[in-house]
């Protein structure tokens, strides 16, 4: 493949502009190499540079460099001087424009053109431009050289017509086949164009329901055409193009289509035990407790709801109600539950319907701190179809059986928080944040949503459920077909092999991931086997645990991250400290390193399975390398108290932006990098990942943290294997960015591993 060099005055133009032209070359790994700046703040250019730039860019097939202006020209002329004179012959200087020379440039040769064609189209780089402001003179006249033998016209629907983006699609989708294809603007009439050429597609200036014309010749006419009207189908790759209508706020949260009767969750009535009162102190002390777990609890949910909530736990009516009933000698939870109760009927009997409705916010509440008292776990739904709550936990999740739940509504939640995560795992068709007017949904009504779009449907009619189930259809039909090929290799159309794993948190879980396809388990989130209990599990659990998902996976490598507490996943029985920002607080390897006796038995586990199949072992929330040394110590020490794997893969975790900018100074210490941008986004863009009102700072793949990803991957080179193992990994349109960056290992959730590796395949 051509490589390419951009010489410049500016470190951080180029770097940009390589970023830019990179979004644009559908994820092949083209060689650019940058000679810009004396350093990252002075302006400037230096032949040295280069020249071993030249000479780094170059695989055999050539270079070509292109250059802002002044002495830019002139160093690269000297550098010349400094290279070979075979390796000269094969460097071409080019005229063109930098910055929109260098995206056709870009396009052309991850398209596999040869060096001269790649340099034409860079020097063409600014026909669009001509065309569109009216410099005609500019605009050099094509000569039809298609003897059009099969023709046919698309219409272009991508809101924003067809921009750089989905051009740059078309043209590399085009050049792939053995046919010479022309296009044209149907619409205005325009001249053919080379369909090969970016710039020139450029100039046909195709807005939002323009036709495109396209025609062909070769061996694979035909084909070629096939493929530009399934393109336009797709919308060339622009799978946002358009949106289906929801309301604001939703939030597609697992993907697949759910229909069905409303399930709410019915608390049995809780029975009070005919336990007398153990002392006015005691039965007042038990209740504020209660109350400090409801607010817990109610606390990490957000929205006006929720603080209401909040300040139902407040209010001086019913306390003091309650704290009377306790003087008088009531226990406890009959005192509470009468008071609730009477506050609730004082509700009941108000004539504004909104504040009778608040009646059930009180027993909701009052449930929840019955529940504490008592220490009764909340009720898991019975029935099927389509969950509405306000939020769950992930126990919660944990306990729905996806067999009878249809999809879940959640009133709260974001896309990226650990109920979200667990409900992709499971396979559960899911939609969060849809608002509190969701909770009002009566039992038994019926709703369909869609958990890729996040719409949901109230009781629909005929005709919008008839459009349900036939996009479950189309879905059910994209799934057999991804799945008919899921336990094939992922491999690029340029042929990089990605590694597709599978993040999975129990032994069920690794099943699931075999059945998709797994090529290994990128993330075995252990913490799962630690929550929801009353103490932690000891040496011989674990092993039994980590070596059942060994074997579910037939043998394939699992990635076992060491605990990962802290924050939303506190431990019952290690109480988090007092912190104001539990999201920025002890949590991860900071908690491991707080708690050294759990840790050294959890590498002791993690090594004692080690030694009998192929594991990697990654460290969670890693901040500084001094954290990750003094892991890797305690890792020895459990080496040396078990003996040594063979092949013990040891890595870390990047999830903190200050890791990722620092990449290079833990590469001595790791085999490999695994990027968790469920976390670095949160942190890259201050924004608590399960905050449904932020929810929209989290969806997809945010460009800062594309760019602290470039990081990583430029500190691994190629001796480190960088994966990604946060959702973004599973979203289709992410991942050609991702492996252009040089990622290179893709784990999500099991039933998403043969869609990610049909959407590799595309790339
Ligand atoms: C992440 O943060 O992206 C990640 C994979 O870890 P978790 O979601 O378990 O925090
Ligand atoms: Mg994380």
């Amino acid at each position: 493949m051509v490589g390419l060099v951009v010489v410049c005055h500016s470190r951080p133009l180029a770097r940009a502009a390589v970023a830019f032209a990179s979004e644009m070359a559908q994820g092949e790994p083209v060689r650019i190499e940058v000679a810009a700046g004396l350093d990252d703040t002075t302006f400037g250019t230096d032949a040295v540079a280069i020249s071993e730039a030249v000479t780094a860019a170059d695989s055999g097939d050539g270079v070509v460099v292109l250059m802002d202006l002044g002495s830019a020209l002139l160093s690269a002329e000297l550098a010349l001087e400094m290279i070979d004179d075979d390796q000269r012959e094969r460097v071409v200087l080019t005229a063109a424009p930098l910055v929109e020379g260098l995206v056709a440039a870009t396009v052309a040769a991850a398209t596999g053109a040869d060096r001269a064609e790649v340099a034409a189209e860079a020097a063409a780089g600014l026909l669009g431009k001509q065309t569109h402001l009216g410099d005609q003179t500019a605009a050099a006249e094509h000569q039809p050289t298609v003897t059009a033998e099969v023709e046919t016209t698309v219409t272009v629907t991508n809101p924003h017509g067809l921009h750089a983006r989905p051009a740059a699609r078309l043209v590399t989708e085009v050049r792939a086949f053995d046919a010479r294809v022309e296009v044209r603007n149907a619409t205005t009439n325009s001249a053919w164009v080379p369909a090969s050429s970016l710039t020139r597609v450029a100039t046909l200036g195709l807005l939002k329901d323009h036709d495109l014309g396209v025609r062909a010749s070769g061996p694979q006419a035909q084909a070629v055409l096939d493929r530009v009207t399934a393109l336009a189908a797709e919308a060339f790759g622009e799978t946002e193009a358009e949106p289906e209508p929801e309301a604001a706020g939703n939030h597609a949260a697992s993907p697949g289509i759910g229909i069905g009767p409303a399930l709410r969750v019915h608390s049995a009535e809780l029975e009070i035990p005919d336990v007398p009162s153990r002392g006015a102190q005691e039965e007042q002390h038990r209740l504020d407790e209660a109350l400090a777990e409801a607010r817990r609890e109610i606390g990490r949910l957000s929205g006006p709801i929720f603080e209401a909530h909040l300040m139902l736990l407040e209010d001086d009516d019913l306390l003091t109600d309650a704290r009377a009933r306790i003087a008088r000698g009531e226990a406890a939870p009959p005192a509470w539950q009468e008071a609730a109760a009477r506050v609730a009927t004082e509700f009941d009997a108000l004539t504004d319907p909104y504040l009778r409705g608040r009646a059930a916010d009180v027993r909701a509440v009052a449930q929840q701190v019955l529940r504490a008292l008592l220490g009764v776990r909340a009720p898991t739904p019975t029935g099927e179809g389509v969950l509405i709550a306000a939020d769950l936990t992930p126990a919660e999740v944990v306990a729905l059986d996806p067999s009878r739940i249809a999809g879940v509504a959640l009133a709260d939640g974001s896309a990226t928080s650990h109920a979200a995560i667990l409900l992709r795992t499971r396979g559960i068709p899911a939609v969060v944040g849809a608002g509190p007017q969701l909770l009002d949904v009566p039992a038994g009504t019926t709703v369909a949503l869609d958990g890729s779009t996040g719409a949901i449907e109230i009781d629909p009619g005929r005709e919008v459920l008839e459009e349900f189930r036939a996009r479950a259809d189309s879905q059910r039909e994209r799934r057999t077909e991804a799945l008919s090929k899921a336990t094939e290799r992922a491999v690029t159309k340029a042929g990089v092999t990605i590694e597709v794993g599978a993040n999975i948190g129990s032994v069920a879980e690794a099943r699931a991931a075999n059945e998709n396809g797994a090529d290994l388990a990128g993330l075995v989130r252990t913490e799962f086997l630690f929550l929801d209990r009353d103490s932690a599990p000891d040496v011989d659990e674990q092993v039994a645990v980590y070596r059942g998902i060994a074997e579910a996976l037939g043998g394939r490598r699992i990635t076992l991250r060491t605990l990962d507490a802290g924050s939303d996943k506190p431990l019952p029985y290690l109480p988090p400290p007092a912190e104001a920002n539990p999201f920025l607080g002890v949590r991860g390897l900071r908690q491991s390193l707080a708690h050294p006796a759990m840790f050294a038995e959890q590498l002791l586990a993690i090594v004692r399975v080690a030694r009998e199949t192929p594991v990697s072992i990654m460290f969670p929330m890693v901040t500084t390398v001094d954290e990750l040394k003094a892991a890797r110590r305690m890792l020895d020490e459990a080496m040396a108290a078990e003996g040594k794997p063979k092949d013990l893969q040891v890595g870390m975790m990047v999830e903190v932006p200050a890791a990722a900018l620092r990449a290079s100074t833990f590469t001595p210490y790791v085999d490999f990098f695994s990027v968790g941008t469920n976390d670095l986004t949160q942190y890259t863009l201050a924004s608590e990942r399960g905050n449904a009102a932020l929810a929209y700072l989290s969806s997809g793949l945010d460009p800062a943290v594309a760019q602290l990803i470039d990081e990583v991957c430029r500190a691994a080179g190629d001796k480190i294997l960088v994966a990604v193992c946060g959702e973004v990994a599973a979203d289709e349109t992410a991942v050609p960015r991702l492996i252009s960056a040089g990622v290179r290992e893709l784990s999500v959730a099991p039933p998403s591993v043969p869609l990610v590796k049909q959407a590799v395949r595309a790339v």
